[in-house]
């Protein structure tokens, strides 16, 4: 295993098979064990090599919970009767951006369901107002799937960068995850063109989501491969008890953080959150994912009151302390485990100067 690790860090690839043997055997592997913490210390020399001791902050707005999609693992997904649903106004989106901008933040994610009332007019506006008042802050998009129209328009009014997790990028695990008016076909299309039209691209998938083989896990891995994202986003599934899979157990914390070690050496400059279901599961789960490799956090900025709507899963962490107190404790807790927030934009440190806008 310990030879499958240092062809990973030194080629950035290994072939179907070595893959299924170094994930069979970290299924079943302690974070406390020798191998793990072999594989820690080379995701944290190349996280160091690129990136230094900086973790990257990106202030997230979730701006609906409205979404016309059924995913069967999602919270806010269309058939839940039970969700509040709520949409912020245009302003109220700005609002935020001058909150978060007041206190460090760089970067606005601007998250939510696929809700029809964002078209490309009333997004174009909203990206065209940050940009215009924030010339200094990137604006990262993570709305869903939308036509190659859309993604041109939605970067030439200044966004720069989408977020699409592509879930699993097996079809039939695809199909089990979602109705059937969704494809992986599509979701894939979708990264492609959102590449194309400049952005730096994110994807990634659940750990531990219902029906995941390991199998399933080496396709997520070359997928990622072959797309070469600027980030990557993976967190544990973790059940919502008005789906249809509440009764699923939790993604397991530490093959979530193996995988975030394996990601770091298979594409060494991407930008990799430790994510808020990281946090939700473990205490410590932040800490934990920066020390695994990753080096961005996404903190929320959106209002106190739509925070808790926002509800993709059970028990989903949203700390009560105001935007400004959150921050001083992150830095903080990063700084105890010897890294540092920056406020810099922290955009993706790639050759290929199209994505890099
Ligand atoms: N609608 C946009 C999209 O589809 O990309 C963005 C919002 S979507 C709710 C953001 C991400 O939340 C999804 O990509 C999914 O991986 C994650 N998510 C949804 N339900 C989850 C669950 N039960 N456990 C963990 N993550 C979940």
């Amino acid at each position: 295993m310990y030879t499958l690790i240092d062809k990973l860090r030194d080629t950035q690839n290994l072939t179907k098979n070595e893959w299924l043997l170094l994930l069979k055997h970290l299924q079943g592997t302690s974070i406390e064990s020798a191998l793990s913490e072999y594989l820690f210390s080379k995701s944290r020399s190349v996280q160091k090599s690129n990136y230094g001791k900086k973790v990257f902050i990106r202030g997230l707005i979730e701006i609906s919970n409205i979404c016309k999609n059924d995913c069967l693992y999602c919270g806010i997904r269309a058939s839940n009767k039970n969700a509040q649903r709520y949409r912020l106004t245009p302003e109220e989106i700005l609002t935020c951006a001058d909150e978060g901008h007041e206190i460090g933040f760089r970067t606005f994610v601007l998250q939510g369901g696929e809700d029809p009332y964002f078209t490309d007019g009333i997004l174009c506006e909203i990206i065209t107002k940050i940009k215009n008042k924030y010339n200094d802050s990137a604006v990262t998009l993570s709305l869903g799937e939308r036509t190659k129209e859309s993604y041109e328009k939605l970067k030439k009014a200044g966004a720069d960068r989408y977020l699409l997790r592509h879930e699993t990028a097996n079809e039939s695990h695809y199909a089990k995850l979602h109705p059937a008016n969704l494809k992986l076909s599509n979701r894939k299309e979708c990264l492609f063109n959102l590449k194309q039209a400049g952005f730096q691209t994110g994807s990634g998938f659940m750990v531990g989501s219902p029906f995941q083989t390991t199998e399933n896990l080496v396709e997520d891995m070359l997928f990622l491969k072959e797309l070469d994202p600027a980030m990557v986003g993976i967190g544990p599934f973790i059940p919502h008890c008005d789906t249809p899979f509440a009764q699923y157990p939790n993604g397991s914390v530490e093959l979530t953080l193996h995988l975030i070690a394996l990601i770091r050496l298979m594409l060494p400059k991407a930008l990799i959150p430790a994510t808020t279901a990281l946090g939700t599961l473990d205490k410590q789960g932040r800490e934990k994912g920066i020390l695994a490799g990753a080096n961005v956090i996404m903190p929320n900025l959106s209002p106190e009151s739509a925070r808790k709507k926002y509800t993709l899963y059970n028990n989903k962490l949203h700390s009560g302390a105001e935007a400004a107190e959150h921050l001083r404790l992150l830095k903080e807790q990063m700084n105890k485990i010897g890294y540092e927030i920056t406020i810099e934009r922290g955009d993706y440190l790639c050759t290929n100067t199209t994505q890099n806008h």
